[in-house]
């Protein structure tokens, strides 16, 4: 036998679903979850570019150490060239002098690369950090209206509550923890009547009728082996 009380509670519940979904349903709770989804995206975004200048910075003080080796090379080369006598080896010097100056270009090329990539890099920051005040406020303002929705509900809420706080106190604790168990699992309702004698009232499925009797003598009810509902006899 599943109580009366058993059955309220039941009910109640179910409106208080109903409520909980009527929320989530909400425009301004769709829109807000939207928003967090493009903050977490930015969010991203800027560790990627954190982690990017980061490199670049590294790059750049590699770039640096590149440019002061190959300058007091030239140093030294051109110090040499001051003690040079030959035209052999002032060829030869002019030579290496001529490679120095090549990679100075380079690393120089490198580091203009560096500062573009660099440029782009902050362009993309202060786009994103432009965006986050808006974004904030917007996310803030849905969940005003969020809160302002819930607190409409709330003495509704508070009025279901306790009336299952009542029902509760009358409900045999065995039978209320089949019914938290499979409601938690997400079937509702978790009670079903039982249809022409060996129908589950939820699925609507068979089950054997000696099965369904012999059940519904002992316990006073039967799970359905289909869905998991719990089907009582209606009186
Ligand atoms: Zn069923």
């Amino acid at each position: 036998m599943i109580s009366q009380q058993m059955l309220q509670y039941q009910s109640l519940d179910s409106e208080l679903n109903r409520i909980e979904k009527d929320l989530r349903k909400n425009e301004n709770y769709i829109k807000r979850k939207q928003l967090k989804a493009v903050s977490q995206e930015y969010e991203e975004t800027l560790n990627k570019l954190d982690s990017k200048s980061l490199d670049l910075r590294n790059q750049l003080a590699v770039a640096r150490q590149t440019i002061d080796k190959i300058t007091s090379v030239i140093d030294e080369h051109s110090k040499e060239i001051e003690d040079i006598e030959s035209v052999d080896e002032l060829n030869y010097m002019n030579k290496k002098l001529n490679e120095q100056l090549e990679q100075l270009a380079s690393a120089e090329k490198d580091i203009k690369r560096i500062l573009r990539e660099g440029e782009e890099i902050s362009r993309q920051f202060d786009d994103i950090y432009s965006k986050l005040p808006r974004l904030a406020s917007l996310i803030s303002k849905c969940s005003d209206e969020i809160n302002k929705a819930a607190a409409e509900v709330k003495p509704r809420v508070r009025e279901l509550q306790q009336k299952q706080a009542e029902l509760k106190k009358e409900i045999d604790p065995a039978l209320f923890g089949v019914y938290s168990k499979i409601a938690e699992g997400g079937l509702s309702p978790v009670f079903v009547p039982l249809r022409d004698g060996s129908r589950c009232g939820g699925c609507q499925m068979e089950m054997p009728k000696a099965v369904v009797d012999s059940q519904m003598a002992s316990k006073g009810y039967v799970r359905c082996e289909h869905c998991g509902r719990i089907i009582y006899k209606q009186e």
